[in-house]
């Protein structure tokens, strides 16, 4: 009996017709898909994408080396040298992130203590020599020098929740 059934919906190309009809439903529904690049979704105030180093309005670096970003890192991207400077303060000699070690969790921002790693809106970047994937402290100050307007503003905007 099956079989006859089997043979009677193959027969009347039944499976096909279903098939087009849902097609037809969502030909007529509104699109959930996106153009991209041409067109892109909205982005959370909190998207963890490429890191920056923030600076105060004065210009001054706003880490302290106090390298609780290292020590929380579950991937151990973060590398951190510093030194006392000559007022007494200390700031990082270098500071670098292994991009192909990181995995975006956003611990590091969340330890900082004086908002200065930040995770940046950015997502579309792409290395093109052996050992770009390594970020260093001057690129991180450059992207945070270039986003600071987005980055205050995120922050102001998600306060309640940092
Ligand atoms: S986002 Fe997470 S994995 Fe990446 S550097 Fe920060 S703490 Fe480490
Ligand atoms: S970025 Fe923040 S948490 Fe990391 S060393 Fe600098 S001040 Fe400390």
């Amino acid at each position: 009996m099956r079989r006859i059934i089997g043979f009677i919906r193959s027969f009347t190309l039944i499976e096909l017709l279903r098939g087009l009809w849902l097609t037809r439903g969502y030909l007529l529904s509104p699109k959930i898909t996106v153009r991209y690049p041409e067109e892109k979704t909205p982005q959370s105030p909190r998207f963890r994408g490429l890191h920056a180093l923030r600076r105060y309005p004065n210009g001054e670096e706003r880490c302290i080396a106090c390298k609780l970003c290292e020590a929380v890192c579950p991937a151990c991207a973060i590398t951190i040298e510093s030194e006392e400077r000559a007022d007494g303060t200390r700031r990082t000699t270098r500071y670098d992130i292994d991009l192909f070690k990181c995995i975006y969790c956003g611990f590091c921002e969340e330890a900082c203590p004086v908002d200065s790693i930040v995770e940046t809106r950015i997502f579309e970047y792409h290395f093109e020599k052996r050992g770009d994937h390594i970020i260093t402290k001057q690129q991180l100050l450059a992207i945070g020098d270039k986003y600071e307007a987005q980055l205050a503003a995120d922050r102001a905007a998600d306060a309640v929740y940092r």
